[in-house]
């Protein structure tokens, strides 16, 4: 897994994940869609926004590790339709397993 190197400005273009994609990553990382805060099935609102193609993707969020510093860790974000409770996932995770798991290499 590559992480952030040390110092080097972040790279929004290395996080673009469309919310099929992201979809995928859950539906194989996750049991189910139920929320584990409020226990409904609701659904999940992803954070995503229109790009300049306009094709929607996901927004990266950057949360410094400590001030001052280049390191980040960025993530995506969605929150439960009925509590509001916030999932966030770790980026890096998510462009490493959808590179590893092109969309025409899965037989699930
Ligand atoms: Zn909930």
């Amino acid at each position: 897994m590559d992480s952030q190197p040390k110092g080097k400005p972040f790279d929004a273009a290395k996080y673009y994940v469309v919310p099929s994609e992201m979809i995928r990553y859950m539906a194989a990382h996750f049991d189910t869609t139920v929320c584990p805060q409020c226990g409904k099935d609701d659904g999940w609102e992803m954070d995503g926004q229109e790009n300049q193609e306009g094709v929607t993707q996901l927004i990266v969020y950057r949360l410094t590790y400590a001030e001052s510093t280049g390191i980040f860790r960025p993530f995506f974000s969605m929150n439960c339709s009925a509590c509001g409770s916030i999932r966030q996932i770790i980026g890096d995770n998510v462009v490493g397993w959808l590179s590893e798991k092109p969309k025409e290499s899965t037989n699930e």
